[in-house]
């Protein structure tokens, strides 16, 4: 499956080859040699991509070679991958960017989350009792953020007009991208959602209501049309506009096919909600590691925040035993490493959340102080989880109640890493949460809704308990886990990176750092290396082929790790800064059908 996945990616490529090809009247053979092939890492000057697939890595270099910085191009692969990548990322989404600015040497970021409807509240989702239910359902769809996300960004750092960046995404949308195994695979999970809508039927599935077959192209015109409404009226037209009226109508009346005997609950979204979504420019998370600076996603996203206090509670632990993680046995560090991803993840669970609604430790999360408190409970044998949140906080109030409901489920996702020749750096991870979102195509503008708003923590019952870090509240945008992280020495870009992964996100990011910067291995090895993620819960969720180093496993097993095998874990990109303007933009070699890096000028 994953194989065919890459030959998916390939013949995308291949069909856009065809279309040129077709125009200029070359012959047949000549259509494999215009595809540019795909390839996980990319060497050479000039600025740099990586992303899932090479549909958005093209569009990223295309801009950079137009004369667009960072910012430009990771707009232009973002809006190609909205049509290439429909099940995991598009307009009817969200996400979180962070940007290094050559120009002023800072990191900023910018938050461009889905947010809870004003009429909401904790009940919203009370008698929705599972997943799906919650997920199938207007209520689930926060105000999306993406579009706005990208003007802001654009409006502060980039260089071209978004008129100009939809263009590679409005090609890619009339040409069509062709089915492989693994999106027919995606489709068919997702079947008889699918069938319910028929904008999403007519789109995703065939009149008999089966995956469009592997070898099929499917074009979306009318993504192709909002994309040039967008670049002729701006993101007005999507919050304030026909756009804005057609979200409305599909969240409030959702557009079920006449005799489905699904009961779907409507949201209550409304055009107000719509027209006063803004992104919002953030600090960035940043803690010290190793004299290098590691900035991330401050909330309402926990990455930021979580990666930097698993680190804090390495530093401590490898202060503690003398010597840096990369000079204790393989076996011992991966041991500290998830117990600090453990005890992070329990106080994520409990203290991160919208910070406009709760007030979120940050300073008390990130401090050297708590992080050696946390370390002071890291023994030879594994915690037994649940372990309970600490205190970060310097505040003499009782803290909050706590909310200790695991993350488990897994979305889809995306993230790009984009870096040009004046220095800019971009990491960006944006999603519509599910594959597929919450499996409905707005009629006649073909993009899929999310359903972010399941991101927020419900009771078994579908409630939500007032008070904590990631109740359900009108306005408020739910926790994630995304976690564009860039790393610094002095005030220059050493490393960018991040992954998608739902709650695993966070491990990943922290796994890929620790490999990289205190193993030693090369951004490559340690974006390919077996993942294993422990997030405050019994198992440990591994890989097979973590699973299968087997003195290393049995080690961890005496100690009293366990684990519990899931085929994959995260599907990172990241670039690696190597001096004098050389980069390394590096992509999964094998998760997910492997991804595409690509530099402007190959070394
Ligand atoms: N909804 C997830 C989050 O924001 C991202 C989607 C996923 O990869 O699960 O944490």
């Amino acid at each position: 499956m994953r194989a065919r996945r890459g030959y998916r990616r390939v013949m995308r490529v291949t069909l856009a080859a065809l279309a040129l090809t077709a125009s200029l009247a070359l012959p047949a053979a000549a259509v494999a040699a215009t595809a540019p092939p795909k390839q996980p890492t990319a060497l050479g000057t000039g600025g740099a991509a990586a992303t899932v697939d090479p549909v958005g890595t093209g569009a990223a270099i295309d801009t950079l070679r137009a004369g667009g910085n960072a910012i430009d191009a990771a707009v232009a692969a973002a809006a190609a991958l909205g049509v290439v990548e429909p099940y995991s990322c598009g307009i009817g989404g969200g996400g979180f960017m962070t940007i290094y600015s050559a120009r002023t040497g800072r990191v900023r970021t910018i938050d461009s989350r889905e947010t809870a409807p004003t009429a909401m509240g904790p009940d919203s989702f009370t008698e929705l009792t599972t997943f799906e239910q919650q997920r199938v359902s207007g209520m689930s769809v926060g105000v999306p953020g993406t579009v706005r996300g990208w003007a802001l960004a654009l409006r502060r750092f980039g260089t071209l007009p978004l008129a100009r960046l939809l263009r590679p995404g409005i090609r890619a949308a009339q040409r069509g991208f062709v089915v492989d195994q693994a999106f027919f695979d995606q489709t068919d999970a997702a079947k008889a959602i699918f069938a319910d809508f028929p904008a999403t039927a007519a789109l995703y599935l065939d009149p008999d209501g089966t995956p469009r077959d592997v070898g099929t192209v499917i074009r979306d015109p009318d993504l192709a049309r909002t994309y040039r409404l967008l670049a002729r009226r701006g993101p007005r037209v999507f919050y304030r506009g026909a756009v804005g009226r057609a979200i409305v109508r599909t969240v409030r009346r959702p557009p079920l096919r006449p005799g489905a005997t699904r009961a779907v609950r409507p949201g209550l979204m409304t055009r107000a909600d719509l027209g006063a979504y803004r992104a919002r420019s953030r600090r960035p998370t940043r803690i010290a590691y190793h004299g290098l600076r590691i900035y991330g996603m401050a909330p309402p996203s926990s990455g930021g925040s979580t990666v930097g206090e698993a680190l804090n509670i390495l530093a401590a632990l490898a202060g503690r035993a003398g010597t840096p993680l990369g000079g204790l046995p393989r076996e011992q560090a991966l041991h500290y490493y998830l117990e600090a991803s453990r005890l992070s993840y329990a106080d994520r669970n409990a203290f991160v959340g919208d910070p406009a609604f709760f007030a979120v430790p940050l300073r008390g999360l990130l401090s050297r102080s708590f992080a050696a408190e946390r370390a002071a409970l890291v023994g030879d044998r594994a915690l037994t989880s649940p372990v309970a949140p600490g205190d970060p906080s310097d505040d003499p109030r009782p803290l909050p109640p706590t909310d200790q409901v695991a993350a488990a489920r897994s979305g889809s996702t995306t993230h790009l890493t984009i870096s040009d020749r004046f220095g800019n750096v971009v990491s960006y991870t944006f999603t519509i949460e599910q594959t597929g979102g919450n499996g409905m195509v707005v009629p006649g503008y073909g993009f899929l809704l999310n359903n972010e708003l399941t991101d927020f923590t419900l009771n078994p019952d579908g409630s939500s308990t007032p008070g904590t870090a990631n109740a359900v509240q009108g306005g408020r945008r739910p926790r994630s886990s995304i976690a564009p992280t860039i790393v610094l020495r002095g005030n220059r870009p050493r490393l960018a990176l991040g992954s998608p992964g739902g709650a695993t996100i966070i491990t990943t990011v922290l796994q890929i750092l620790v490999d990289r910067l205190d193993f030693g291995m090369s951004l490559p090895d340690a974006i390919a290396a077996p993942r294993a993620s422990q997030r405050n819960v019994a198992a440990t969720e591994a890989e097979p082929a973590f699973l299968a180093q087997q003195d290393i496993v049995d080690a961890l097993q005496a100690r009293g790790h366990a684990f519990t095998e899931v085929p994959e874990i995260g599907a990172a990109t990241g670039i690696e800064f190597l001096g004098h303007g050389v980069t390394q933009a590096v992509a999964e070699p094998v998760r997910r059908g492997g991804g595409s890096a690509m530099v402007v000028r190959p070394r």
